[in-house]
């Protein structure tokens, strides 16, 4: 079995720099959704806690009732299910008029805008209609929020995004006093909206890929310094001598061009590492090449280590499947041990 380590050490310092620039560590929502992108929902609940985070987001209510006793507030994104109601950290996002109509008195909201995105979330000129629902059912508005379609990108996307973000504010100050709602928390901003911002001035920013160390963001937004909190090891099954021509693995798709070492690792695609398939030069954190295609349950490497760091730098992984390092973090199989070190 493979295993995981995170950095307490890199989790804090990617912390110090989001709250820096969001003034304040209560501003920061941690984005814990999905495993906490594959980290470990059960063991990085707690830690980000202690380490002063006090608002947490989740995909749904299970995952929300596990965690709530370590935050004040867990937002739902894109689950609202009657047995949660009663649980007062408890936010549910409402991603459309009809999740307004159906959510009992006295629900916790988390107003969901679409400002630009078009995935989810109320129109502008809906919110009206949204505040007469929420001030006839009495339900409890926590905040108003919106997500940016094209954040990490050069683009003129994120200032039109914001500018329709602004005007809902505006709007929501009129609307509330005349049907009797009370001041809301607004936050737009992702890991990488929040870094490119400029000034932030919003209540809340909703980090999620900064936090565990990772940011896409083109170098023209500046360098920001983020750690990788994750590690992958994978420990030595057995070692075998190829000779000059020998092939490896399924497909034999690696050839020895010496003779060379080849000890097999106890990690493979059925952990949730994405399926390899032997072409191009794939390493491992000490560059060790990996020999051949990736198997279910192991992977052959050019080392006799008793074991091997796979990766602690997931943009490698995600350069070379042409995919995105939340993409290999959020597949690392959630029975893999973890362990805050
Ligand atoms: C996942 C998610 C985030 C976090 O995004 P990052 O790019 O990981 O910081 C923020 N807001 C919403 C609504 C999300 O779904």
């Amino acid at each position: 079995m493979p295993e995981i380590k995170l950095y307490s050490q890199n989790l804090a310092s990617n912390l110090d720099i989001l709250a820096k620039k969001a003034f304040g560590k209560e501003r920061l929502i941690a984005v814990l959704k999905d495993n906490a992108y594959g980290h470990g929902l059960s063991i990085f609940a707690p830690k980000v806690a202690s380490l002063g985070i006090i608002h947490a987001i989740t995909r749904d209510a299970k995952e929300a009732l596990g965690i709530e006793k370590f935050f004040c507030n867990v937002i739902v994104l894109s689950e609202c299910k009657e047995a949660f109601f009663k649980h007062s950290k408890i936010i549910f996002a409402a991603n459309e008029i009809e999740a307004l109509k159906s959510a009992p008195n006295g629900t916790r909201i988390a107003l969901k805008i679409d400002t630009g995105m078009h995935r989810n979330g109320i129109k502008a000129n809906e919110l009206e209609l949204a505040c007469s629902i929420i001030s006839e059912k009495k339900l409890l508005l926590h905040s108003i929020f919106t997500h940016f379609r094209s954040a990490d990108e050069i683009s003129g996307d994120f200032f039109w995004q914001r500018k329709n973000f602004d005007e809902v504010k505006t709007r929501y100050a009129d609307i509330s006093k005349r049907y009797s709602l009370p001041k809301v928390y607004f936050h737009s901003c992702n890991s990488a909206a929040l870094l490119r911002c400029g000034k932030f001035d919003e209540d809340f920013a909703r980090i999620g890929i900064a936090m565990y160390g990772y940011c896409d963001l083109p170098e023209v937004f500046g360098k920001f310094r983020l750690k990788p909190v994750l590690e992958l090891f994978a420990k030595r099954v057995s070692t075998t001598k190829l000779k000059k021509g020998q092939c490896v693995g399924y497909g034999g798709t690696f050839v020895s061009n010496q003779n060379m070492i080849s000890s097999l690792y106890d990690a493979g695609y059925a952990d949730g590492i994405l399926r390899y398939d032997g072409k191009g030069e794939l390493k491992t954190t000490n560059k060790s090449l990996i020999l051949g295609r990736i198997s279910m349950d192991s992977m052959s490497v050019n080392s006799s280590e008793e074991e091997i760091s796979v990766f602690n730098d997931a943009t490698i992984w995600a350069k070379y499947f042409n995919t995105i390092s939340y993409d290999i973090l959020v597949k690392l199989n959630a029975r893999i041990p973890r362990e805050f070190v």
